[in-house]
């Protein structure tokens, strides 16, 4: 992992005067308690201690967020907004996060925990995203077909499908909500977003920012709270023409039956259980670095994390020790230290739920190669993790763990079908990495595996300008690109006899 050492900021200076407000929710341009008045702890997890507290929003916080949103699209500023009213808005976001970059990365790294090198590149990411799809504002076009019928003039309008509801999770807090309210906002959506309870601090951030620089009221909510009641309520509303959610596959189904009342438009981004395949004529240190990183990097608590690693029989040996190598010198830490390259997992429970599965790897038969244990002292950190004799068979190769253990396994053979067989045999297709020099297996690889990304030798697993999105369990639709935007669009035949 290549993690470089900057200076360490001053926390409490960057973040400190955030940090001791009561955090409310973002509802029609104002931030208001949440009408129960309860408020839930945020821990940062290298220390298992509460640093800030944050309304916990339920169903009737997103009653009213949900009617802000649905009188700003009607009929608000917001739906007289030309489009390059609507690039310069999320312009000037991405500009006031930049602005404010080091206290954003420094409350993220607080709060989920991740390396404040990582968080620092997330926050960047974020505002890139939003000047990216600023340039889709005015560029979401309809078409002029040919029809069969004589004399007619028809065309298609893209139009903005309403009002969305973005329900999101913890692993990179920021880049997850601003990926899905970029989008929906270039497009001309209102926006109900409902964060990560575990993560909320970014969030109620964002929406200073949102404010300041001059959204108009009820165009983007921020309803910090639960999944159930506030992400159900969302999921639930029949008001809402859009669920976007990313998370876990368990409850994006019920994100589905949830929308079913009214039949709202639902897009997925859930989990994944991505292959790493790696032949002999790779370059194996690149593989190696490239699979070490792919499993340990924000703790394993990845969507497109690399977590089975397959490797052909007559260079298993050596790639193995390779990651086992690169797991053993890996700093585990606070986010907050300069040279840690790997932070805590996330909460007390994913901390529990990490172990359970090294547990019951252990107890079907895996190898522990290296790790496997949880580092004691305060905070929820876990040492990373190769595990080797595993099998289709066992859970851990079957089920998303999101933590930092990888389970290796051999190629015994160059029959391509087989290879393509064991990619495959999973409920998910997220993503995918390919490692040889050989250009025409890569290629037919890529067409084979059942994965919404296939990377080859360590190519971008994620950009703006491409789509992302999952195969089979992993999800509905794409995120990001041009299918990004067209995703919070309807579309409309209009016909004209002439
Ligand atoms: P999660 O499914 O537990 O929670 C995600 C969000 O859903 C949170 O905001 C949560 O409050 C909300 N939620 C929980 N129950 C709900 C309900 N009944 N109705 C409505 N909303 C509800 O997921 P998580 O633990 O926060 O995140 C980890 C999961 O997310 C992993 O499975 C990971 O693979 C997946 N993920 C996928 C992608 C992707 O792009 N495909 C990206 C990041 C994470």
């Amino acid at each position: 992992m290549n993690a470089q050492i900057s200076p360490r900021p001053d926390p409490h200076a960057l973040v400190g005067g955030f940090l001791a407000r009561t955090h409310e929710l973002f509802i029609d341009g104002k931030f208001v308690p949440a009408q129960s008045g309860q408020t839930f702890d945020v821990i940062n997890p290298a220390t298992g201690e509460v640093f800030a507290k944050a309304a916990a929003g339920g169903a009737a916080d997103i009653d009213l967020a949900v009617k802000a949103a649905r009188k700003a699209f009607d009929s608000g500023p917001w739906s007289t907004l030309n489009a390059p009213g609507r690039r310069n808005l999320l312009w000037k976001l991405a500009d006031a996060i930049e602005k404010n970059a080091e206290e954003f990365a420094t409350l993220e790294s607080m709060d989920n925990g991740m390396p404040l090198m990582m968080a620092r590149f997330a926050v960047a990411g974020s505002a890139e995203c939003l000047r990216y799809n600023a340039g889709w504002a005015g560029k979401i076009n309809g078409e002029t077909p040919t029809i069969s019928a004589p004399n007619h003039h028809v065309y298609t309008l893209r139009e903005p499908i309403g009002v969305v509801g973005a329900i999101t999770p913890w692993n990179f807090p920021l880049a997850m909500e601003v990926a899905k309210l970029a989008s929906a906002l270039a497009a001309g959506c209102t926006v109900v977003l409902k964060p990560a309870e575990l993560t909320p601090l970014t969030a109620i951030r964002l929406g200073q920012l949102i404010a300041e620089v001059g959204f108009p009221a009820g165009v983007v909510n921020i309803v910090t709270g639960f999944g159930d009641p506030a992400g159900k309520a969302l999921a639930l509303h029949p008001d809402v023409d859009k669920i976007s959610f990313t998370g876990s596959t368990a409850v994006g189904k019920s994100i589905v039956a949830a929308a079913a009342g009214n039949l709202k438009r639902v897009a997925l981004e859930l989990g994944g259980k991505s292959p790493v395949i790696v032949f002999p004529d790779a370059d194996l240190e690149r593989a190696i670095g490239g699979a070490a990183d792919g499993i340990f990097r924000n703790s394993g608590q990845v969507c497109v994390a690399g977590s089975r690693l397959f490797v052909h029989q007559s260079v298993f040996d050596k790639v193995v020790d390779g990651v086992v190598e690169r797991a053993k010198k890996l700093k585990v830490g606070s986010g907050m230290e300069p040279d840690t390259q790997m932070g805590p997992l996330v909460s007390q429970k994913q901390l529990e739920r990490v172990s359970g599965y090294i547990q019951s790897g252990s107890e079907e038969g895996a190898e522990v190669v290296v790790g496997g244990k949880r580092v004691e002292g305060k905070g929820y950190f876990m040492q990373p993790t190769v595990l080797a004799q595993t099998n289709r068979d066992m859970k851990v190769v079957r089920e998303e763990i999101f933590g930092p253990v990888v389970c290796a396994m051999p190629i015994d053979d160059d029959d391509l079908d087989r290879i393509v067989k064991l990619a495959n045999d999973t409920d998910y297709g997220l993503s995918s990495n390919i490692w040889t020099r050989d250009i025409s297996l890569a290629h037919k690889l890529a067409r084979r595996i059942k994965a919404g990304t296939v990377r080859v030798n360590g190519g971008v697993g994620l950009d703006y300008a491409l789509p992302f999105g999952g195969y089979k369990q992993s999800g509905w639709g794409r995120e990001n690109a041009r299918e990004g935007v067209e995703a919070y669009t309807e579309i409309k035949s209009v016909s004209v006899a002439l």
